[in-house]
C-alpha cells in the first residue's frame, strides 16, 4: 500500500471517530482531498485508494490538471477567485467554496447560465476578522447572502471559513464554533438553499479533528494525505 494511501487510510479513521464523537455517522463529513501543487501521479494514488473528491486553489494550475484526469471526480475550488476568472472556474470545477462578495456572486451566477447549468457554491466568512483574508465578515454574511438571492443558478448549500494559523488546533475550536453559530442563525433565516441540510467546509490537516466535533460537514486536507507541498 502506497504512502498516500495508508495516510488516507488513517485520516478516514480519524474522521470516522470525530463524526462520532459530534453524535454523526462517518458519512456525514466529507473528505476535501487538497491537492494543489501535487502532480498527478499523486492525486492517481489517491484516486486508486477510493478518494474522488479533490480541491485546488489555482485556475491555471487546474486547467492543466483537471482535464487529463478521471471524469468521475468532483472539484471543488478553494481559492481566491476574480471575476475575470469566472468563467473558467465555472467550466472546471462542481463546487465554488470561496464566494465572498456579490460581485463574485453574480459573475459566477451569469457564466452558469451562459454554460446552462446550476453551480454550488458557498460563502467564505472571514472568520479571525484578519486582514490578510479573503472572506465576507461575520457580521455582513446575511446581507451577502440576501443579494445572493437575486441570482438564478447557484445553489448556496452552505459556508466556508479558516481560523487565523496556529500551531495548536484547540486555538481554531472558538472560531469552528462560531461560524457553527453563524450558519445556524442564516438557516433559521432560510438564507441558503437547504436550510435543514447546511454544510460547513472547515478544517485542515493541522486542524479537521476539531472542526469535525464543532460540526464541520467538509474538511479540506492536503499535507496530512500527500506530503509537504514543493
Ligand atoms: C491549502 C489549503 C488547504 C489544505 O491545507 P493543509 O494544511 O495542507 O491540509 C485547505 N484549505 C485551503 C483554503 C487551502 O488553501
Amino acid at each position: 500500500m502506497t504512502t498516500i494511501c495508508n495516510n488516507l487510510k488513517k485520516i478516514q479513521a480519524n474522521i470516522t471517530i470525530a463524526a462520532e464523537r459530534s453524535g454523526r455517522p462517518a458519512g456525514a463529513v466529507q473528505l476535501i482531498a487538497v491537492s494543489k501543487r501535487m502532480d498527478s501521479g499523486k492525486i492517481h494514488q489517491a484516486i486508486a485508494c477510493g478518494q474522488y473528491i479533490f480541491g485546488e486553489n489555482y485556475l491555471q494550475e487546474a486547467q492543466q490538471k483537471l482535464p487529463i484526469l478521471d471524469d468521475n471526480l468532483r472539484w471543488h475550488f478553494i481559492g481566491h477567485l476574480q471575476s475575470n476568472k469566472a468563467r473558467l472556474a465555472v467550466k472546471l470545477f462542481d463546487v465554488i467554496e470561496t464566494v465572498d462578495r456579490i460581485k463574485i456572486a453574480r459573475a459566477i451566477d451569469q457564466h452558469a447560465a451562459a454554460l446552462n447549468r446550476d453551480l454550488r457554491i458557498l460563502v467564505q466568512v472571514n472568520i479571525g476578522r484578519e486582514k490578510q483574508k479573503h472572506g465576507v465578515l461575520p457580521e455582513d454574511t446575511e446581507e451577502l447572502l440576501e443579494s445572493i438571492r437575486q441570482t438564478t443558478r447557484l445553489t448556496v448549500s452552505g459556508l466556508m471559513g479558516m481560523p487565523p494559523w496556529s500551531k495548536d488546533p484547540e486555538t481554531s475550536r472558538k472560531y469552528f464554533r462560531e461560524l457553527k453559530e453563524l450558519s445556524v442563525l442564516l438557516s433559521k433565516q432560510e438564507l441558503f438553499s437547504d436550510n435543514n441540510n447546511v454544510e460547513l467546509s472547515m478544517g485542515m490537516s493541522s486542524d479537521y479533528v476539531v472542526a469535525i466535533e464543532e460540526g464541520a460537514t467538509m474538511v479540506r486536507v492536503g499535507t496530512a494525505l500527500f506530503g509537504r507541498r514543493e
